[in-house]
């Protein structure tokens, strides 16, 4: 079943209605910031108004996107414009874990977005490959896999016989270039408008700190795992950044066990118990982080995937403001800084999102971004606009799933499983693609072995649907497939292969007994939070479905740069 309408809502409370009054927003201009002429600031009405359950849970994206930029779902921006946008990923921040954990939260840190900032219970990633790379460019720059063609992590080239990656480098250029991002970028358009602002984005992931704001970016740094230390761009690092690498070695000698941050009820306890019994043989402690707490950090690779990696994002984040003086553009232009922390990312595909793992993971993000938020602040004011979200959700272990009576499975997703007889060439989950030195100048003879593979795969278990690249070029196939599948330009190889398959809800792709992941349009993959927060940003809290894709728009909006181009139009506010 592919998840095509938005998902019921989870939660009852206060809800922000439709503004009686006109909205009011900064524009900027080329003296910067300034109000239009007319405009008077209208706060919008944020009375607690309940919601029935399933009121929206038939309305689409795109028709949220219509109504949003009718009725605006905004609030009213007042006071200072901002000096600097943060955007903050989370990866694998699953849409419930703000209401399931938010009495856990500190006050200064995300439940600034749910409590004190405008906050989306719905947002839904509304393409189908749900994974790391396409979700970054979705927030970031507004744009679907079908449009950037960064159709997921890696892919299968046949060209080059080889799976490729998105953050893959072009070498030199004083700003970041992408090998595949195809179109614009959100660095790209702050650029060729205000050409001053400073775009510099990082994350432990290359993939985190390279596709969020995509190509043109002035910097970016990641975590390189070879090399054991923080990279940029340039094959050069500046001093700044040799000296923050030095201080991580002495961050691993005084870290090197994970306890549990805060205690738990005695039902969470019980739960934690039980989701340990049940994944217990499906844990495969890649890192040496063991299996339950105190968990030991035995390495600087343990320690880069435990959720201490947060909080060296953290301070790399702090360090990176100082460095470049963001906030402080002396042209008077907002500067834009992206941090992706990739912690309970690594910690959720190891012990699941049920563990007491990803809890404790959530919680320390959860005190980074307060730490950062407290920070900037200091380093430059007030006058930040902060947003939230994350690049997709996750599924629980097919083990646990199967405790609680769903119908959940391993899908093993390999070549020999899908075709014996040699018709399939290369598999790149949820791709596949058939075997050109068998089938090419053939067109009868590949047609039948695109149907026989089909065929082969509809019948596996926990499969749901397979798609062909005949069924997108004749857009039969649901938006959320459409949206998900680049079909090449002259001259470029295919990204997407022959076949898409997607799974029914609670089974994951594995090819062996370990951990758990994402990258299905399912409800758990797709949900994510959505907040807004900081200078000027009123306090309301939507169960309106939205797509994240809205947040390039209205950061676009906010520093008026036309975005007119953009598949999802909507600004939020
Ligand atoms: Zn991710």
């Amino acid at each position: 079943m592919v998840n095509t309408q938005l998902p019921r809502p989870f939660l009852r409370g206060e809800v922000a209605r439709r503004p009686a009054t006109r909205r009011k927003s900064w524009r900027g201009g080329g003296e910067g910031f300034s109000r239009r002429a007319g405009e008077t600031p209208h706060p919008r009405s944020a009375r607690p108004l309940p919601l029935k359950r399933g009121e929206v849970s038939s309305v689409k994206v795109f028709l949220l996107a219509f109504w949003c930029s009718f009725v605006s779902c905004a609030t009213a921006l007042a006071g200072s414009p901002p000096k600097l946008i943060v955007i903050v990923v989370g990866d694998q921040i699953r849409a419930d874990y703000l209401e399931r954990y938010h009495d856990a939260l500190e006050p200064g840190g995300l439940r600034r977005f749910r409590d004190q900032g405008m906050y989306f219970t719905h947002a839904l990633m509304d393409h189908a490959v749900t994974k790391t790379s396409p979700g970054h460019v979705l927030i970031g720059s507004g744009v679907s896999p079908a449009q950037s063609g960064i159709v997921g992590n890696d892919w299968y080239d046949a060209s080059l016989g080889h799976a490729v990656s998105a953050a893959e480098l072009v070498p030199g250029g004083r700003r970041v270039q992408l090998r595949w991002f195809v179109g614009s970028s959100l660095a790209q358009r702050i650029h060729a408008s205000r050409p001053q602002s400073r775009v510099i984005s990082l994350s432990l992931k290359d993939r985190g700190a390279l596709l969020l704001t995509g190509p043109d970016q002035d910097g970016a740094y990641w975590w390189d795992s070879d090399k054991q230390d923080f990279v940029n761009y340039s094959s050069i690092p500046p001093p700044w950044l040799v000296q923050f690498n030095r201080q991580i070695r002495s961050f691993a000698r005084q870290h090197k066990k994970w306890n549990a941050l805060t205690g738990v009820t005695s039902k969470q306890a019980r739960d934690f118990a039980e989701t340990a019994k049940l994944t217990k043989g499906h844990i495969k402690d890649r890192w040496g982080l063991g299996r339950k707490f105190p968990h030991p950090v035995p390495s600087i690779k343990a320690l880069m995937n435990s959720p201490f990696s947060d909080d060296i994002v953290e301070q790399l984040a702090e360090t990176a403001v100082r460095e470049w003086h963001l906030g402080q553009n002396p042209s008077g232009d907002p500067d834009v800084l992206t941090v992706s922390f990739s912690a309970v990312d690594l910690v959720g595909h190891e012990y699941g999102p049920d563990s007491r793992e990803v809890m404790d993971a959530f919680l320390r993000l959860d005190r980074a971004v307060g730490k950062l938020i407290r920070s900037l602040e200091q380093q430059v004011g007030p006058d930040i606009i902060w947003v939230f979200s994350s690049d997709h959700g996750v599924t629980s272990f097919p083990e646990v799933s199967r405790a609680r009576g769903l119908p959940a499975g391993r899908v093993r997703f390999n070549k020999a499983a899908i075709s014996p007889e040699g018709l399939v060439e290369a598999v790149s989950p949820p791709f596949i693609y058939m075997n050109e030195a068998v089938l090419r100048g053939q067109p009868q003879k590949r047609a039948q072995a695109v149907a026989q593979v089909r065929d082969g795969l509809q019948r596996m278990e926990g499969v749901d649907k397979v798609y062909t690249v005949i069924d997108v070029e004749g857009r039969q196939a649901p938006r959320v497939i459409l949206r998900s599948f680049y079909l090449p330009k002259a001259g470029e190889v295919k990204r997407c292969g022959d076949l898409m398959v997607i799974l029914k809800p609670y089974y994951i792709f594995s090819e062996d007994d370990y951990g758990t992941t994402h990258g299905q349009p399912t409800p758990d993959d797709q949900r994510v939070p959505l907040g807004f927060y900081g200078s000027g940003i009123k306090r309301s809290l939507h169960e309106e479905p939205v797509s994240p894709a809205m947040v390039a728009p209205t950061l676009l909006k906010l520093l008026d740069i036309p975005a007119s181009d953009l598949a999802a139009p909507a600004a939020i506010f």
